[in-house]
């Protein structure tokens, strides 16, 4: 099957949920071909290659940061980033809302929730997603959109395991939107689901899915 095709069916399988299409490690070529398809939302995990790409594609590609993001490099991201996914600290925060100052942009921005019971995964717990909202330092910050939140289930075989995760997201999610969201602050967007577990996810109450292999091919 084609990349447009295998597009077509994962699109078909997604209801209302967003796709954010993850072309991570994949030539431009392919890029282009899930673009001609009408794919505008495309994912990738590591600042170099993304501006790399970014430089080089069309330039209404709306570009989705997903993977771990260290501080100094926002800044390469900042101008034109479509949405961080995966603030995953305070610090990294502050660095987001600094660069959105400097060039007076708000970037839109998603905190990543740690949910697995791999401890190598990134992300706050309940209790730093709750110390940082209630924060004088993030009621401060005027240059970041946090639009919502977003996980990865463990990596496992064990589907009730994985549906037991995205539910307690999925219940954070709606506790913290009822406790916080006010004029500054609107969580709306949960982004949770891969190629491997997303019909879970969606079955849980994503409104974003990051898809990958699915649609690219084995990496
Ligand atoms: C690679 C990646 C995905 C997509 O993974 P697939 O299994 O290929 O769909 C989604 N989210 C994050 C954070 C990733 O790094």
């Amino acid at each position: 099957m084609s990349i447009a095709d295998k597009l077509k069916t994962v699109k078909e399988s997604l209801g209302n949920c967003q796709l954010v299409a993850v072309s991570k490690t994949k030539p431009n070529e392919d890029l282009i071909q899930a673009y001609e398809a009408g794919q505008r939302a495309l994912g990738e995990n590591k600042v170099q290659e993304l501006t790399d790409k970014a430089e080089a594609l069309p330039k209404d590609i709306e570009w989705h940061m997903i993977g771990h993001l260290q501080r100094n490099k926002v800044k390469y991201i900042a101008p034109f980033v479509h949405l961080i996914h995966s603030v995953d600290s305070v610090r990294l925060l502050k660095e987001i809302n600094k660069q959105g100052r400097k060039i007076d942009r708000v970037i839109p921005v998603l905190l990543q929730i740690h949910i697995a019971e791999e401890e190598n995964k990134y992300g706050l717990d309940e209790e730093e997603l709750h110390e940082l909202l209630s924060s004088e330092a993030f009621n401060e910050m005027n240059h970041v959109d946090v639009q919502g939140l977003m996980g990865m289930a463990t990596f496992t075989d064990d589907k009730d395991k994985i549906r037991r995760e995205f539910k307690s997201l999925k219940k954070l999610f709606d506790k913290t939107a009822k406790d916080y969201n006010d004029e500054k602050l609107n969580l709306k967007e949960l982004s949770m689901g891969m190629s491997g577990d997303y019909e879970i996810a969606i079955e849980e109450g994503s409104t974003m899915v990051r898809i990958g292999s699915k649609i690219f091919g084995e990496r």
